[in-house]
């Protein structure tokens, strides 16, 4: 492995990338379904940020707006204190490259590339902290693919070093909302049984007659979608459909698969209804279909004001109390008041406590209720897989 900095563009999509792997395990024939479909855009102004934050970690802030040169030193942050962890002596003696693409053969041909962000490796080449970058402001916006991801960049790293290491990866998502990270550690067994699971779903990915299999995890962030006949017919076929009977015949595991369908519908019909509002508003026409005017909505902005206004003008029938009926409490910016003021207090005073003390207070002029109780997948059969390892 190259020692030093090395700042590199991506792979051009001739073979499966590592992140890729996670949807080819829950749909072995969605990278064949994407050959020729365009790549999704990137949110605007993306790209350039995040080769600004790749220029800064490579060369230093010079020229770096606020906002990269804040997101490089919070990924330098994160891969010092993964250093820290795996590697006793520090940084001492470790070598370091940033952007390396790498890539796994089979049979004399190149079966997945990947790029590692950043790769920490002792001096043995036993032990190997790795990073991959991600620039959405989710949380694993594609869909959990965070464990395949990295132990696909574990199976590379070994293909690369010729030997198999221990492999500590994350990924690192600096304009993520929150900023979690999770790292995940693979020991030598992980990336060898990782190795056979990968290569056979790609064996099986680059077969003319491998099938499409329509799940919400996987056609979620799907590229092919808009081409994929799996995906339309699965649609179709509920549209028409009498739901009421056709749900009386079916087994349950399809059942599961007709759930993450209509959770799939539903987001493509929000992502249909966003650009038709967005196409009329921009004065395009849709032939039959219109956007009709928004409805006046008035709110009181500032409570104590309008009972003062209120009790001023009828004092005998506007109280306190009766004004309070009418009013709403959000619990949440109350939990807000109270975190403020006890950290005040208490610098070390946690959201949680501040939470519980704040039901505590309330609890004479609160009461409990319980929500409808809402679907949700549990695990069970079909189930989006996790990365085993
Ligand atoms: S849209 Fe869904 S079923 Fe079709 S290729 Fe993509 S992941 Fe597979």
């Amino acid at each position: 492995m190259a020692r030093g900095s090395r700042c590199k563009v991506k792979a051009d999509g001739s073979c499966p990338d590592a992140a890729d792997v996670f949807r080819l395990m829950l749909c072995a024939g969605s990278w064949r379904a994407s050959q020729g479909v365009g790549s999704v855009p990137e949110r605007c102004g993306v790209s350039a940020l995040c080769h600004e934050v790749a220029a800064c970690l490579c060369g230093g802030a010079d020229g770096c707006g606020d906002e990269a040169a804040g997101a490089a030193a919070w990924i330098r942050a994160e891969e010092e204190a993964l250093c820290a962890r795996v590697f006793s002596g520090g940084r001492d003696g470790v070598v370091s490259a940033r952007g390396q693409e790498l890539s796994l053969m089979a049979d004399g041909r190149e079966v997945l590339r990947g790029r590692a962000d950043a790769v920490f490796l002792d001096e043995r080449g036993s032990r190997v902290v790795v990073c991959a970058y991600d620039w959405a402001a989710g949380r694993d916006a594609d869909g959990c693919g965070d464990g395949w991801r990295l132990a696909a960049l574990a199976v590379l790293l070994a293909r690369e070093l010729g030997c198999v290491p221990q492999v500590y990866a994350a990924v690192l998502r600096p304009f993520a909302v929150e900023r979690e990270v999770a790292p995940v550690f693979f020991c030598p067994a992980d990336v060898v049984a990782a190795r056979e699971a990968i290569l056979d779903v790609l064996a099986r990915a680059v077969r003319e007659d491998v099938p499409c299999d329509v799940s919400e995890a996987a056609c979620r962030g799907c590229r092919a979608r808009g081409v994929c006949r799996a995906f339309s017919r699965g649609v179709e076929e509920w549209s028409v459909a009498d739901v009421e009977r056709v749900w009386q015949e079916l087994p349950p595991s399809r059942k599961l698969a007709a759930f993450r369908l209509a959770r799939l519908a539903e987001g493509v019909a929000a992502r249909i209804d966003a650009c038709c509002e967005a196409e009329l508003k921009a004065g395009g026409e849709i032939p039959g279909l219109a956007l009709s005017p928004g409805r006046q909505l008035f709110s009181v902005a500032d409570a104590s004001e309008a009972f003062s206004l209120l009790s001023a003008r009828f004092p005998r029938h506007v109280s306190a109390v009766s004004f309070a009926r009418g009013c709403r409490v959000s619990v949440s910016d109350l939990e807000r008041l109270v975190h403020a003021a006890r950290r005040e207090e208490e610098a070390s005073a946690s959201v949680k406590g501040s939470r519980v003390l704040l039901r505590d207070l309330l609890a004479p002029c609160s009461e409990v209720r319980f929500s409808r109780g809402s679907l949700r997948e549990c695990g069970g059969a079909g189930a989006a897989p996790g990365c085993p390892f």
